[in-house]
């Protein structure tokens, strides 16, 4: 039988491209990951499939028995003729087997994949990594395969995106956190070695400016209040360099209080809202033993204000 048509092959190239899809979803390219996650699917089956027996990646429409033949291995065939089951098929017998259950979200990723569904790709796709995720899991266990064998680097967010114990927020946030760590180490890994903590040494700030210009995106959805609140560094949570976190006083001390947004401009970590700030894990960097390396503190600071007296008419 042909080489491509192995249990090695299958499985090597459901491995890459499951892969990938981890890296076009950590960038946001969601059109990519579906395609990606749909490949790594298919070929992880049929070599679920392949490995119980080569027949049963024969493709059945056209009554042809020559392929039968072929994947029993009894009859020479033109590389060209040689079809397998299409994906659809190759989950249906899974399913059939009792290896796979229904998976209406599984569905809509080979759909996606194929495309043939009546969505719009990214918006979709984007909330499908959770179904690789489990799927690759379920396959992997009828292959008897050690987890991380097939996910490498990404074996702990495919752990974590299957993690029931977890809450929504804390699974998407750690999920992100190790894309963007992987994303950032990807940049060097051609380059030579030490560059990488050169770069995260020559991002830490140095000077505060006493009149900091401070970009738009601090601004964002400041709660009400006023347009105070601190900028400092703490250690990105991805990448290790020197992040920034906008942090609101405490609404009955005015001191430093939670941290609502947290950026990386080095790994592109990005966090809004104080429940993802949290979920990743950083402390309120005052309460640290080092305090940050920079500190910016906006606007006029917090004033009390008064309602004008209404007018009478
Ligand atoms: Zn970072």
């Amino acid at each position: 039988m042909d080489d491509s048509l192995s249990f090695e092959s299958f499985f090597d190239g459901a491995r890459r491209a499951a892969q990938k899809a981890m890296e076009d979803h950590g960038r946001g390219e969601f059109d990519e990951f579906a395609l990606h996650a749909g490949v790594a699917v298919e070929r992880l089956a049929k070599a679920v499939l392949v490995m119980r027996n080569p027949l049963y990646l024969v493709e059945m429409r056209n009554g042809n028995a020559d392929l039968l033949l072929y994947f029993g291995g009894d009859l020479e065939l033109d590389a060209a003729k040689v079809r397998t089951v299409g994906a659809k098929e190759a989950l249906g017998r899974l399913r059939r087997m009792g290896v796979l259950q229904p998976d209406a979200q599984l569905d809509l990723l080979i759909e996606l994949r194929n495309g043939t569904a009546h969505t719009s790709v990214g918006d979709q796709a984007r909330t499908l990594l959770p179904t690789l995720a489990e799927t690759t899991t379920i396959l992997l266990t009828a292959l008897g395969t050690r987890f991380e064998v097939f996910w490498g680097r990404w074996s702990r967010a495919v752990v974590t995106a299957v993690d029931t114990q977890l809450d929504e927020i804390r699974r998407d946030v750690e999920i992100r956190i190790d894309q963007a760590r992987h994303l950032f180490e990807d940049r060097f890994k051609d380059l030579p070695e030490g560059t990488m903590a050169h770069v995260r040494t020559a991002s830490e700030p140095d000077v505060a400016s006493p009149e900091p210009v401070v970009a738009a995106m601090w601004l964002d959805e400041l709660p009400t209040g006023g347009f105070y609140f601190h900028l400092a560094t703490v250690d990105c949570p991805a990448c290790k360099g020197p992040a920034t976190a906008r942090i609101l006083p405490s609404p009955a001390h005015n001191i430093p209080g939670t941290a609502d947004m947290l950026h990386c401009g080095l790994c592109h970590l990005n966090l809004t809202g104080q429940d993802e700030v949290k979920a990743c894990g950083i402390g309120n960097p005052w309460q640290h033993g080092r305090t940050p390396r920079l500190i910016v503190t906006s606007g006029i600071g917090p004033h009390s204000h008064t309602d004008p007296e209404p007018t009478e008419s």
